[in-house]
């Protein structure tokens, strides 16, 4: 057992990189490590129970996304299902050569796009407006006949605001384009039927709700033969041949536990943890009367704040608190924050980007640890100011 108690009295408010596995998913999961190892593609009498346990989980994402169980797909998460969709969706449509995606896309969206470039695609960045959301009426322009795929965030994992997926949807088909969400963040924090968004495809990461690590799930509307598409991954025909490979059993377990821990309770979730965003965001705005919260005015995800500290550098703050674990972005872009690209694409100056935090909350999270994070950073960023003078 490695130690960890230096890190047992920490306060992780970093739950848009990662949430803890809940209790009850490792429970269900762990079976499947020891007393139940059969392959889901065995024919042999643990292999067709398996293969039952697999279908459950998937009848959980479809009830909780409001689409076929046929049109789902578990791979390793989202970065997967974007890569796999960039790559066969737009080699087998040689006469649409134009991919659009908004600006404030995570790398695994923005640089798969931009990796066709070499192909000879187009790709086209949606711009935002101040406050985070993809404009409409900018996007009626971009998106042309040319346009091969459409591909916009349900929510940003930077600020958590919300873009009108339906109405971007509808302007790609109006085009003949496909529509893809990244959904990542919008799973268990907003009602997701996608049916009614009208997406083609979208793509979900077990770990960002509270399920396991290395486990996630693609959306293909119509299912894997609804599309004509050159298929990236050669190997067994698991996951109707779209994923071959063995198939992840104990992750694919623990996804539906979490899938069904969320759908039982999402509207409760979504009040509690939009308390807990008014209590946070109006702590820090009393704490720092300059302060700024990104996104304030647009629909935002309840779990999200993203605040500017004026003239307090985030790296260093974070840097400096003892308990508290929060970001300043994306964690797979650390190391080169400073200029988060999606603050960059909302038109904030550098000097005040370099500022921002983004505390994320879970259903874990308690108001007591708020109110402690909140003291924590209010001492620090103090002294900060006290050291920058
Ligand atoms: N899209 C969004 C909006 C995300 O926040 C993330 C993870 O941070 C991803 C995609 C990639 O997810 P994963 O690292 O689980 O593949």
């Amino acid at each position: 057992m490695p130690n960890v108690s230096f890190i047992k009295p920490l306060i992780y408010l970093d739950n848009n990189a990662t949430t803890a596995c809940s209790s009850e998913v490792l429970e269900a999961m762990l079976p499947y490590y020891t007393d139940l190892p059969f392959n889901a593609s065995s024919t042999h009498i643990g292999g067709r129970a398996i293969h039952k346990i697999v279908e459950g989980s998937r009848d959980k994402l479809a009830k909780c996304l409001s689409v076929r169980k046929y049109e789902l797909f578990f791979n390793s998460g989202a970065t997967e299902g974007i890569n796999w969709l960039f790559l066969s969706l737009l080699k087998e449509n040689p006469d649409r050569r134009k991919i659009v995606v908004s600006s404030v896309e995570h790398k695994a969206v923005l640089n798969s796009a931009h990796a066709l470039q070499a192909e000879g695609f187009q790709v086209v960045e949606l711009p935002v407006s101040r406050d985070g959301t993809v404009s409409l009426d900018i996007a009626k322009d971009i998106i042309d006949t040319q346009t091969a795929l459409v591909s916009v965030q349900f929510a940003n994992n930077e600020t958590g605001v919300i873009h009108p997926i339906t109405e971007l949807a509808e302007l790609a088909h109006q085009s003949g384009a496909i529509f893809h969400c990244d959904a990542v963040q919008g799973l268990g924090k907003e009602k997701l039927d996608l049916t009614d968004l009208g997406v083609d495809c979208a793509t979900f990461s077990a770990h960002k709700v509270h399920g396991p690590k290395g486990v996630g799930a693609l959306y293909i509307k119509g299912g894997a033969n609804h599309w004509k598409w050159k298929l990236p991954f050669q190997g067994g025909p698991q996951e109707n041949g779209i994923r071959p490979g063995t198939v992840n059993v104990p992750g694919v377990v623990g996804f539906g536990k979490a899938v069904e821990l969320i759908s039982s309770h999402l509207a409760e979730h979504i009040s509690y943890l939009r308390e807990l965003q008014v209590c946070l965001e109006d702590g820090l705005k009393l704490i720092f009367s300059n302060g700024i919260v990104h996104g304030e005015k647009a629909q935002r995800i309840p779990n999200t704040t993203n605040f500017c500290i004026p003239g307090c550098p985030s790296d260093m703050l974070i840097s400096n608190l003892s308990r508290i674990c929060i970001s300043n972005g994306s964690a797979c872009n650390s190391g080169t924050i400073g200029s988060s690209h999606v603050l960059k694409a909302m038109g904030i100056p550098d000097e005040e980007a370099e500022c921002c935090i983004r505390i994320s909350t879970s259903t874990k999270t308690t108001k007591g640890e708020i109110e402690i994070a909140l003291e924590e950073i209010s001492r620090t960023a103090k002294k900060i100011g006290e050291y920058m003078q």
